[in-house]
């Protein structure tokens, strides 16, 4: 509906500068000609966005007011397509000061009349390649091809020798030099001094200069995002006052716009009344990260004040999004990897409300399995006991074990995500990406590990192991070490595993 407008402003959007450098610059001084030329494009485009924009941002120029007076001296001040550097000189209208003026049409008088000196001199002398030029660090001379050195009149002074002629000064030419080069000199002063009262003049309006370059940043993001949900059919998000984060058919914001495959969109339900706590079992590679992330995306987003990649999404206000995700370490600091892991927990259980939403993605990995399923079981039991203080929590694991606590505690549900082998693949699983109530029972780490290339010998190996694991007999008779050394892949098998 608003298809024209969003249009509209984005691009007047693109022809904005970084409004918060120039404002920086001018703050320090450090301004050249070039920003104050952007400086002032941008503040022709305000009044075009503040018309535009909707009456919810209306709010960012009431804050800001409006640029009219620097506007109109910086468009008085500056030529239209400034030099880069003050001292390049010609950044500045001449008809801005009186003396500049002056200056300015001097120098073009004298330009002039070095052009007349030159036909004169031809004509008197008879020598037609005589020319003026200017040569650096000499200055401007008269210079004569050594076949006319004999027409060379006596007032001539000899002042450089070429290969091919002469160079020769006159009391006339050394006058208008010095005119042109006093000239240079003042307009040049004039112009750092301009510069420099108009720069003055800006940083008087910092502030408000930094105001406005925020709520350009403001319209500009919610422009970005206004343009994403008309092109990925997001929808508006509806706000409760329950803690309470429902999504019907929610998409991964990022993974659906690059999956060449197709996303597959699944349903969260975790309500105050009802489920506080989803505990996601499934196999390697199923997709548990993603839904989690996929949970807070679109909660941030929605608290940003964007759409969301959803059919419907009901969202109570949460204070924070809690995450303990993936692996890191800090040696340097003396956290160990499972230190960290134990330390971002340590974080999250201190911290979080029931109006956060806790995103845990695996906890109690990093050590043995016994310590690690305790620790996960304890953190879960521990947020339960919250009851209705407990935040909203989506917690994934690779511990099928703790499916139990659904059988104690009212506030959990067991989500899971479905895989099936398929023979034709050699076993292989063919992940489904759908959450579905119930809990499964099975990682598929071995088959994922063949995915991925591990050789064939230990992953039959690891197999063996697994079914003798399963087993009832105790562990050491179950799983006899194998003394013989397994063979290394030949080096091309090696090769591709790699790739
Ligand atoms: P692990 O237990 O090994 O960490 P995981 O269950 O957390 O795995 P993800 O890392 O979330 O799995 O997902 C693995 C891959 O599956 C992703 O890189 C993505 O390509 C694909 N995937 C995940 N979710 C979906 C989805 N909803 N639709 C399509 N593809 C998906």
């Amino acid at each position: 509906m608003q298809h024209a407008r969003r249009e509209a402003i984005r691009e007047i959007l693109k022809g904005t500068f970084d409004l918060e450098r120039i404002a920086q610059k001018i703050r320090y001084r450090r301004t050249t000609p070039r920003d104050l030329a952007s400086l002032r494009r941008t503040l022709e485009l305000l009044p075009a966005l503040r018309q535009l924009s909707l009456p919810e941002v209306a709010c960012f120029f009431e804050r800001i007011g409006e640029f009219d007076g620097l506007l109109l001296d910086l468009q008085r001040t500056l030529v239209e397509d400034p030099p880069a550097q003050i001292g390049d000189g010609g950044a500045i209208r001449p008809q801005t000061d009186s003396e500049l003026a002056e200056c300015v049409a001097l120098r073009s008088d004298t330009r002039t009349r070095l052009s007349q000196l030159e036909e004169r001199e031809r004509e008197l002398t008879g020598i037609k390649g005589l020319k003026i030029k200017y040569a650096s660090p000499f200055g401007y001379a008269i210079e004569v091809a050594k076949s006319y050195a004999a027409a060379v009149p006596e007032h001539y002074v000899r002042k450089q020798t070429l290969v091919s002629g002469e160079r020769y000064i006159t009391a006339e030419l050394k006058e208008l030099e010095v005119a042109i080069s006093n000239a240079k000199a003042r307009q040049e002063r004039l112009e750092a001094e301009l510069f420099a009262a108009l720069v003055d003049r800006a940083a008087g309006e910092v502030e408000r200069l930094h105001d406005a370059a925020d709520a350009i940043a403001h319209i500009d993001v919610l422009a970005a995002l206004a343009q994403c949900a008309a092109e990925r059919a997001y929808v508006r998000p509806t706000f409760v006052d329950e803690s309470t984060i429902a999504v019907e058919d929610g998409r991964h914001p990022v993974m659906e716009a690059i999956l060449q495959t197709g996303f597959v969109p699944n349903d969260l339900s975790l309500r105050e009344s009802q489920h506080r706590f989803i505990l996601l079992t499934g196999p390697n590679m199923g997709g548990k990260s993603t839904f989690l992330r996929q949970a807070g995306l679109l909660t941030i987003m929605a608290q940003i004040g964007s759409f969301v990649p959803a059919k419907r999404m009901e969202l109570g206000v949460v204070d924070r999004v809690f995450t303990r995700i993936g692996a890191g370490d800090d040696l340097a600091s003396g956290q160990s990897t499972f230190y960290m892991e134990m330390a971002e927990a340590a974080n999250i259980l201190r911290r979080s409300t029931a109006r956060s939403l806790l995103l845990i993605d695996e906890v109690g990995r990093g050590t043995g399995t016994l310590d690690g399923l305790a620790i996960a079981q304890a953190i879960c039991e521990f947020l339960l006991s919250l009851e209705e203080q407990a935040p909203l929590v989506l917690f994934a694991t690779h511990f099928h074990e703790l499916c139990a606590l659904a059988e104690h505690w009212t506030l959990v549900a067991n989500y899971h995500i479905t895989a099936v082998e398929n023979t034709a693949r050699g076993g292989a699983p063919v992940f489904s990406h759908r959450v579905q109530p119930g809990s499964s029972s099975r990682s598929f780490g071995i088959e994922v590990a063949r995915m991925a290339g591990l050789p064939d010998a230990i992953i039959e190996r690891a197999q063996e192991i697994a079914d003798a694991l399963s087993g009832e007999a105790d562990v050491e008779a179950r799983v006899p070490l194998k003394k013989k050394m397994l063979k290394r892949p030949p080096p091309e098998r090696q090769l591709s595993l790699l790739n």
